[in-house]
């Protein structure tokens, strides 16, 4: 690239597609894309698959279906937030920007609000699974997808009725569990400390083998079919007169259709062309463990320590904690240490300081409902947008990538986008 203007559509036989992202949800769209017929170019500052997509548990969470901020998560808050070792952190320096995020996230907790975010995440988790298997079937890699279980475990045994009830929630949302104490337990997860009294085992639940490895994978499907890519920050997207240009520091690129899969980052790109959405960076931390001597069947979430442990191919991968910190912060030591408290209780032979770990921090997309955005720009709509997917965004990439898409080549989704348009806030 050297500062001249690039026409992309210039000699092109079929309409050309910028995905400006190249995290797991920009990859799948830019898959999906190649695959209804378009020339794609797909852009990204850094290399792809770095960005939250990189460090995830990689579990496809279908079953995460009640939108974060509900009656019942606020009434816990506030002793997450005050517990050191707890779930959630609002850094102070960070602390007056949030405000306005946090007025709308309370607000959303509001009972019909919560119940539309649900009924959508019911839908779109539905769709998951389903989508990433035409995904990866396409792409000859369905083997990285495992179908796994997952088990979610207490520790004190007087929340068994908190068990049951969940398990009668998910019942009622079609959702298979299994309670599982004792003998039972410990035959299908001998690697459990003895403290742990029961869990609900989720049959039906699928991971991926290793998330950046996907990542990779459908970077070199993409690129085998013709894609372009091109490592280049976007600063600025334009449309003037119905023609789309994308402005990265070194040039400026047409293309007939735009979509942003930019995760937490795509607040600013959408304030340029007009629109204003209400996006956070919710920063989670993972520890990777190299220790090959567990061996994990399942997938592992405490419902009361609010971690989740997933038995990647590189390690031992332990997620969690909720910090409202934004984009420029570095990330704080001490996560870590709460990351390897917690594991260790779940599982007595990490107490092992000589174990091998990395460590990493990354910022999920999220919108106070929950909800990602999947839709045209409401004026232009040669320019889309898929992102916010929060928690969930690996689970729900390739369906995401699907029903945009579809919007930009006009077929009836699968299921109703109303919920993710752009300018519900
Ligand atoms: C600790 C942790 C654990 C998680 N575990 C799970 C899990 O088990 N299951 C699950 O479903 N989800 C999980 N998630 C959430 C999931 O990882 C994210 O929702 C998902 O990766 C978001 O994907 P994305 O493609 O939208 O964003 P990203 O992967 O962040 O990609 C966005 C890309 O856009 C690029 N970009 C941004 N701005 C620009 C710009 N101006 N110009 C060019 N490029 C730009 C970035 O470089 C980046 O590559 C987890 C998240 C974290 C942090």
């Amino acid at each position: 690239m050297n500062g001249t203007s690039t026409d992309k559509t210039t000699g092109s036989t079929s309409a050309t597609v910028a995905i400006v992202g190249a995290g797991v949800v920009g990859l799948c769209t830019a898959l999906e894309a190649q695959r209804k017929g378009y020339q794609v170019t797909l852009l990204d500052r850094d290399e792809p698959g770095m960005g939250a997509s990189f460090g995830n548990a990689g579990y496809l969470a279908t079953e995460l279906i009640d939108p974060l901020s509900t009656g019942k998560t606020l009434r816990s808050a506030l002793s997450m937030w005050l517990n050191p070792k707890g779930p959630l952190f609002l850094p102070l320096g960070y602390m007056h920007r949030i405000l306005p995020w946090l007025a709308r996230f309370i607000w959303a907790a509001n009972p019909s609000d919560a119940a539309i975010s649900r009924l959508a995440l019911v839908q779109l988790n539905r769709a998951a699974v389903p989508a990433w298997k035409r995904c990866l079937e396409d792409i000859d890699a369905s083997e990285q997808l495992v179908k796994s279980g997952y088990l979610l475990v207490w520790e004190s045994a007087d929340k068994l009725e908190d068990a049951k009830k969940h398990a009668a929630y998910m019942a009622q949302w079609g959702v298979k569990t299994e309670l599982l104490q004792g003998k039972s337990l410990l035959e299908k997860e001998p690697e459990l400390a003895e403290n742990i009294s029961h869990a609900l085992f989720f049959p039906e639940a699928c991971r991926m083998r290793e998330p950046y490895l996907l990542s990779k994978l459908l970077l070199s499907a993409f690129l085998n079919r013709g894609g372009e890519f091109i490592q280049q920050g976007v600063n600025a997207l334009h449309v003037e007169d119905g023609d789309l240009s994308i402005r990265t520091a070194a040039a400026l690129f047409k293309f007939d259709h735009i979509i942003v899969c930019t995760g937490a980052w795509s607040k600013k790109l959408l304030k340029g062309v007009g629109l204003q959405v209400p996006l956070e960076a919710e920063r989670g931390y993972h520890l990777t463990i190299n220790a090959k001597h567990i061996q994990l069947n399942h997938p592992i979430g405490s419902a009361e320590r609010r971690i989740v442990m997933s038995p990647l191919d590189s390690g031992l991968r332990v997620v969690g904690i909720t910090e409202l910190g934004g984009l420029k912060l570095q990330p704080f030591k001490r996560r870590f240490s709460s990351l390897h408290y917690h594991s260790r209780m779940l599982l007595s032979r990490l107490n092992n300081p000589a174990l091998e770990v990395s460590e990493w921090m990354g910022h999920r997309p999220t919108l106070p409902d929950s909800l990602p955005v999947i839709d045209k720009h409401p004026t232009h709509p040669q320019l889309l947008f898929a992102f916010g997917n929060q928690h969930l965004g690996l689970t729900q990439a390739a369906i995401s990538a699907e029903l945009v898409v579809g919007l930009m080549t006009g077929t009836t989704p699968e299921i109703n986008t109303e919920p993710f348009r752009v300018d519900r806030f």
